[in-house]
């Protein structure tokens, strides 16, 4: 037990700590042990007794400074036990990141910090170090004195550190043999029988100064360890980078001469601007307008001034095609973070990142917070995409963290789409972004696509239920010239349930009130709340009929429907089913893109970022499933996915047509995508948000609160929408409570308040005092989330 002395100044360290359920931004005041002062940095985690049973927590220091401490403080404060960093995993722009941030999300401190960390750092890893002759230590093998000693040696750069998750995950070590002294070798004798010996030796001699890979080396075991013996040689162990290896075999690339507007548009970004003055740029630029080449001139630019770039994209894994041009571009320079990675990949790449060695970070939503230094220019490819927002706790935008890095390194932050979000066009006409507009295809050859409306209503076909004749012929002429075709299933809105045709019955999740999803992989209905699976039923549980069937086209049943109406066609398929294992994507991209099927059929993630030359037709089998949604982005979402999956078309010399089959002609989302008039999409959906008081015209913040007994849930739910409307103003608009869109879950019953606001001074405060009726002891079953600007309701 550490004992302080008594009337000495004391280090006292100020600690966010990690528990569960502790719902409070406070930080705790822990004493520093002499022993640790020198190792305790600002934004390093700790591991601190908490709570009466004084069971040890992980922390994240925030603040520490020397304190005159009386005895009562001092007996009432407890010390920190162990320091688990040897250097700050979290810099102080990103404390002050998750300060600003937290105001925003309605979260709590902790989970924005860890939100910042990759997630070997959150959970079970191991601390590896390593000394200069490659011998390692773990971390948990150590005891507490070498511990402490440990972390000393860390800070005089005599070991170096990485860390390794505890779980399965392979530990990538590569061993080489390295030969110190030259001299020592070749005056080594080796006695004449020994002939391998021997050849070991000359081959030793030979590849003198390098590291040689003991992996399908030609010698045996033995003689290796011979000479390990003799001092002739070492073995050296190598932490391999797991960062994959796919990404290796791109070709360099060459910057592109930039046209009139591309220019117009590169020149206002990197011009010199006062930090105060800067505003974010709107690059609203029509599909294949060259705005990527634009991110990667502004992005050379930066670099040449010594700064570092931060490139977002909506999920990489569906994008492979503008992570290799980035590769291309930028070489080893280019750290990517996506979801597709492992957590030992991913923290590799965060000390990619950290250590400085990349300038150029390339990811999806949570690479917003990687600890780039530097920055010069933020850029948010396809900013309109609701992946942008965190769907979970904190449940933050990264448009909105990235206005706040571009603020903090006084950087330029671009926005790109070619049908940006209503909320960064509003602003733009606002004047508080910067609006630069490309309005051609960069390729002087390709031509916006023709695109032709299917009126599904006129339609009825026997032979197929998801094809019209003219979206068949128009498939098969393309065929017949050697063209490519892709097909989209738009599956937003749509699962596949099984229900009887006799009565209706639909089979639901027993814990939840949705439908439960087919898989026909698995062949089991699945809840995709709860988790719950259950095999199909042979017979109505209804009324026995044997007439329960599956309903709803998956884009298997698509493919086979289509090989049963063209012979003699390869079709790849792109959707959840087949993109399960790594790279998959990109392998099936990479066999379109090589001819190999003339069909790519897949759901809305083939709408992304594809250029394949040879396409010239694009077919949008059902356009209408998205627009029944109850969601008031409904709309804007479909007119963005149209116009994308549109833009797939005719991307280089041949013409490209586009055609859209719908039950619903007349809407105006489905005749703007016809016309790709952005203008007066955005202009009409105006009207109607203001019309509603929806976003942009108002703000809003859906407070969602849940209970097992819904008696107490609606109790509960009535309680806080009074003491909203107490606190907000009469100009704000609470509206409920009422029942959640899926009412039930998990055994839960769920409640929601939704609050359209455009300026409330008490806001925060009203949803702090919401946020603490949790606290209450009668309301420890209460759960209740805070989610400000909710993408759907
Ligand atoms: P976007 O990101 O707007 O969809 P891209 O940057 O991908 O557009 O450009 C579309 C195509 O045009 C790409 O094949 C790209 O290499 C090419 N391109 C872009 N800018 C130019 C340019 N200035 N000159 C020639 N080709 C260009
Ligand atoms: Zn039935
Ligand atoms: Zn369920």
């Amino acid at each position: 037990m550490f004992i302080p002395s008594i009337g000495e100044k004391m280090e006292v360290a100020q600690i966010i700590v990690d528990v569960p359920l502790m719902q409070t931004d406070k930080p705790f005041s822990y004493i520093i042990p002499e022993e640790l002062a020198a190792l305790i940095e600002v934004g390093m985690r700790v591991h601190v007794p908490f709570g009466s049973g004084n069971r040890l927590v992980q922390g994240i220091i925030v603040g520490k400074e020397e304190e005159n401490l009386n005895l009562y403080e001092i007996s009432n404060l407890k010390a920190i036990n162990e320091v688990l960093d040897s250097t700050s995993v979290l810099t102080e722009e990103q404390l002050w990141l998750a300060d600003e941030m937290r105001h925003r999300v309605f979260s709590y401190k902790i989970s924005c910090l860890k939100a910042m960390l990759p997630s070997l750092l959150n959970s079970n890893y191991d601390k590896v170090y390593r000394d200069e002759a490659g011998k390692s230590w773990y971390h948990s093998q150590l005891t507490d004195e070498e511990k402490i000693d440990f972390s000393k040696r860390v800070r005089s750069d005599q070991l170096t550190v990485t860390y390794l998750a505890k779980s399965k995950e392979n530990r990538k070590i590569e061993k080489y043999i390295v030969i110190p002294d030259h001299k020592k070798l070749a005056l080594f004798e080796v006695e004449k029988r020994a002939k391998k010996r021997a050849e070991f030796k000359s081959f030793l001699l030979r590849h003198f100064g390098e590291k040689i890979p003991i992996k399908n080396l030609a010698f045996s075991s033995a003689q290796v360890k011979f000479f390990l013996a003799q001092d002739l040689i070492k073995i050296e162990e190598v932490v391999v980078s797991r960062t994959q290896a796919v990404f290796e075999a791109v070709e360099s690339d060459e910057p592109k001469a930039l046209n009139r507007e591309q220019s117009s548009a590169f020149e206002k970004i990197v011009r010199e601007q006062n930090p105060e003055d800067l505003k974010p740029f709107l690059l609203e630029g029509i599909t294949g307008s060259g705005k990527t080449e634009v991110y990667l001139q502004v992005i050379s630019h930066f670099l040449e001034q010594g700064k570092t770039a931060l490139m977002l994209v909506p999920e990489i894994s569906l994008t492979p095609q503008i992570t290799h041009r980035f590769i291309a571009r930028f070489g080893d320079k280019v750290a990517i973070m996506h979801s597709g990675l492992s957590d030992g990949e991913k923290y590799d790449e965060w000390l990619k990142i950290k250590s400085g060695q990349a300038k150029v970070v390339v990811g999806a939503r949570s690479a917003i917070f990687s600890p780039v230094e530097n920055l010069g220019v933020i850029i948010i490819d396809e900013e309109h995409e609701s992946s942008y927002k965190q769907d979970s706790s904190p449940r933050y935008h990264a448009r909105d963290i990235a206005i706040l890095r571009a603020k903090w390194h006084g950087a330029r932050l671009v926005l790109g789409s070619a049908t940006p979000s209503l909320e960064s066009r509003a602003r733009a006409m606002k004047g508080n972004y910067e609006l630069l507009r490309l309005t051609k295809r960069a390729n002087e050859k390709a031509f916006l696509p023709d695109v032709q409306i299917v009126d599904m209503r006129s339609q009825i076909n026997d032979r197929s239920a998801n094809f019209s004749n003219v979206l068949l012929e128009k498939v098969k002429e393309k065929i017949s010239k050697n063209e490519q075709v892709i097909l989209m299933l738009n599956r937003r809105g749509y699962s596949s349930f099984v229900m009887c045709r006799d009565c209706g019955f639909v089979v639901e999740c027993p814990n939840c009130d949705i439908s439960l999803t087919l898989h026909m992989d698995t062949r089991t209905l699945n809840c995709h709340y709860c988790g719950h699976v259950q095999g199909i039923p042979q017979t109505c549980p209804n009324c026995q009929s044997k007439k329960i069937r599956y309903y709803g086209s998956g884009t298997q049943k698509v493919q086979e429907e289509l090989e049963g109406l063209l012979t003699d066609v390869n079709i790849l398929r792109m959707d959840v089913d087949t993109t399960k294992t790594k790279n998959a994507h990109e392998k099936i991209l990479n066999k379109f893109g090589r001819g190999e099927a003339q069909i790519l059929l897949g759901t809305q993630m083939i709408a992304k970022g594809l250029d394949f030359p040879n396409v010239t037709l694009v077919g949008v089998i059902n356009a209408d499933t998205g627009l029944n949604l109850p969601d008031f982005r409904a709309s804007e979402r479909s007119f963005q996915l149209l116009m994308q999956v549109a833009g797939r078309a005719g991307r280089a010399d041949k013409k490209g047509e586009v055609l859209i089959q719908t039950f619903n002609p007349e809407h105006y989302a489905i005749k703007l995508a016809k016309e790709q008039d952005y203008e007066k999409f955005y202009e009409t959906e105006m009207r109607f948000r203001r019309s509603l008081s929806y976003p942009p015209y108002y703000y809003t913040v859906q407070v969602m609160l849940s209970h097992k007994v819904e008696e107490v849930a609606i109790q509960k739910a009535y309680e806080v929408a009074d003491l909203l409307r107490h606190y907000l103003s009469p100009q704000a608009k609470i509206l409920g409570p009422t029942a959640r869109p899926i009412a039930r879950t998990h055994n839960l019953y769920h409640y929601q308040i939704l609050i359209k606001y455009r300026f409330e001074n008490l806001l925060e405060e009203a949803l702090n005092g919401v946020l603490e009726l949790t606290q209450r002891r009668e309301n420890k079953d209460l759960r209740i989330l805070i989610d400000s600007e909710p993408q759907n309701f």
